[in-house]
C-alpha cells in the first residue's frame, strides 16, 4: 500500500529543511527525501548575510555561537574587497559581518532539527518523478510515496520541476550560471585571506571570488554562458593571476547557479518549488542561501495553512513571494544590468565607484536591512 503524508518535501537541503521543519512543528506529517547520504559536499562559497543569519536563528535556534560549536562557522569579518586583476576597485567594513561557513556541516545540521520537530526523513533516496495532481512521488527504486502537498526543494537540476508544464526550461538555462570552485588550504594561498574579495571585469555577466573558510580558501568563478566563453580556460588563468598552483585544477568541481531564472509561477496543482528548483538566488551576487531557507519557509507555511483550513496553498505562496522575495530578485536584476553595463560603457572602475559613492547603504543592501528596490528600508516580516 502506498504510504500517504501530509507533505512529501523533495530535497532535504536549506529549503527543504526549512519547509519540513515549519510543517513538522504544526504538527503535520512530512517526508524528507534526498538522494544524498548527509553530511555531504555542496559546492557553495558558504557566506551568510545578516538576515540570513536571523533567518537562520528563527527557523532552527541556530545562532552564530551555537554554529561556531558545531563547526558550521568557520570566519567572521566585517570587510570586504573588490578587485580586478591589477587594481582594487573598492574596499572597506560594512555594518554586520559576513559569516562564512561549511555547507555540508550546516545542511547536516539543519537536517537534524527536522527530524527533531518530528518530520521522517529519508536519506540517499533519489525522486525520479511526481504527479503533482495525485501527489504520488515515485523513487527511482520504484517506491511510490503519495502526499497531500509535494514541495519540491530539489536544487538547481529539479525533477519536480520537470513535472511543471507551464516551466520555459529553455528561459530558465538562459539565466543559468555556470559556476567552477576549488577549496585550498589557506597556506597555499599566497596572501592571507581575512575577508570575502570579489573579482570582476574578466568574466561576461558574472564575477570570481576567494573566501577565507577557517583553514581553507574557496576559490571560485560564475557567469552566464554568453558568447563562447570557455569556464574551464578561464578558470585557469583566475588561478594563475593570482598566483594558485594549477595543480589544485584536479578537485575544481561546477555546479549550475540560478542567476535571474526565477519563476513568478512556482505552483502546479499540489506541487509548489522552493529554493534553486524555482531559480530564487539573488542575480548580482548570487546569494541562494538565504532564498532558499525564506521560500521553504514560505512553501511551507502556505501548505500548513491548506491543511489548516482545506484551502489551496498556491495564492498564500505567491502572496508571500510577491510581497517580500520577488521585488529584491527583480530590483538586484536591474541593479546588475546596470553595473555591467556601466562597466562596459565606462571601463571596471564603474563599480568601485557606484559602491564607493553609497558604501553604507550598499553593505546594507547586501546584508538585506534595505531592499535591492531604491535601498529601502526592509522588513522582512520573520
Ligand atoms: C559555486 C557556488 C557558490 C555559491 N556560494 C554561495 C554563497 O556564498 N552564499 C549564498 O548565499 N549562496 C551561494 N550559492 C547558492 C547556494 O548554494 C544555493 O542557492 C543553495 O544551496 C540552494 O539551496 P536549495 O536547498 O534550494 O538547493 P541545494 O542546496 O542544491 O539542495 C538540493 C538538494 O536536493 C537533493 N536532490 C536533488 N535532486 C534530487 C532528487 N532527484 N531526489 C532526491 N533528492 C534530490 C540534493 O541532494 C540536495 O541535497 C552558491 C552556489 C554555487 C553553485
Amino acid at each position: 500500500m502506498t504510504k500517504t503524508f501530509d507533505t512529501i518535501v523533495c530535497g532535504g537541503s536549506l529549503a527543504g529543511s526549512a519547509a519540513a521543519v515549519t510543517l513538522a512543528r504544526q504538527g503535520r506529517s512530512v517526508l524528507v527525501l534526498d538522494k544524498a547520504e548527509f553530511p555531504r559536499s555542496k559546492l557553495c562559497g558558504g557566506l551568510l548575510t545578516w538576515k540570513t543569519v536571523r533567518l537562520l536563528d528563527v527557523l532552527f535556534g541556530e545562532t552564530p555561537e551555537t554554529m561556531r560549536e558545531h563547526g558550521i562557522l568557520r570566519y567572521v569579518s566585517d570587510r570586504y574587497a573588490i578587485r580586478t586583476f591589477t587594481s582594487t576597485l573598492a574596499e572597506g567594513t560594512v555594518s554586520y559581518p559576513f559569516h562564512l561557513t561549511d555547507r555540508a556541516e550546516l545542511d547536516n545540521r539543519l537536517l537534524y532539527h527536522v527530524r527533531r520537530a518530528g518530520a521522517h526523513v529519508r536519506e540517499g533516496e533519489e525522486v525520479a518523478g511526481c504527479d503533482p495532481k495525485s501527489g504520488e512521488v515515485i523513487l527511482k527504486d520504484g517506491q511510490v510515496f503519495r502526499g497531500k502537498y509535494i514541495i519540491g526543494a530539489d536544487g538547481a537540476h529539479s525533477t519536480v520541476r520537470a513535472a511543471f508544464p507551464e516551466v520555459n526550461l529553455r528561459a530558465m538555462r538562459r539565466f543559468t550560471a555556470a559556476t567552477i570552485e576549488v577549496r585550498i588550504p589557506a597556506n597555499d594561498f599566497p596572501e592571507t585571506v581575512d575577508r570575502p574579495i570579489l573579482y570582476v571585469g574578466f568574466v561576461d555577466a558574472g564575477y570570481g571570488w576567494v573566501f577565507p573558510n577557517g583553514d581553507h580558501v574557496l576559490i571560485g568563478i560564475c557567469g552566464l554562458r554568453r558568447g563562447d566563453i570557455h569556464f574551464a580556460k578561464l578558470f585557469r588563468t583566475y588561478l594563475d593571476v593570482l598566483g594558485v598552483d594549477p595543480a589544485v585544477l584536479c578537485c575544481q568541481r561546477g555546479h549550475p547557479l540560478p542567476y535571474g531564472s526565477y519563476l513568478h509561477d512556482p505552483v502546479h496543482a499540489n506541487a509548489l518549488l522552493a529554493g534553486d528548483a524555482g531559480g530564487y538566488v539573488e542575480p548580482l551576487f548570487g546569494e541562494g542561501i538565504f532564498y532558499a531557507l525564506c521560500t521553504g519557509m514560505y512553501a511551507g507555511r502556505a501548505v500548513a495553512e491548506a491543511l489548516e483550513t482545506g484551502t489551496d496553498p498556491g495564492p498564500e505562496y505567491l502572496r508571500l513571494l510577491h510581497r517580500t522575495i520577488l521585488p529584491e530578485l527583480r530590483g538586484s536584476n536591474s541593479l546588475r544590468w546596470f553595473l555591467f553595463r556601466a562597466m562596459k560603457l565606462f571601463g571596471d572602475g564603474a563599480i568601485g565607484r557606484f559602491v564607493r559613492l553609497g558604501a553604507g547603504p550598499f553593505g546594507d543592501m547586501v546584508h538585506g536591512k534595505r531592499s535591492y528596490h531604491w535601498l529601502k528600508k526592509k522588513d522582512w516580516g520573520f
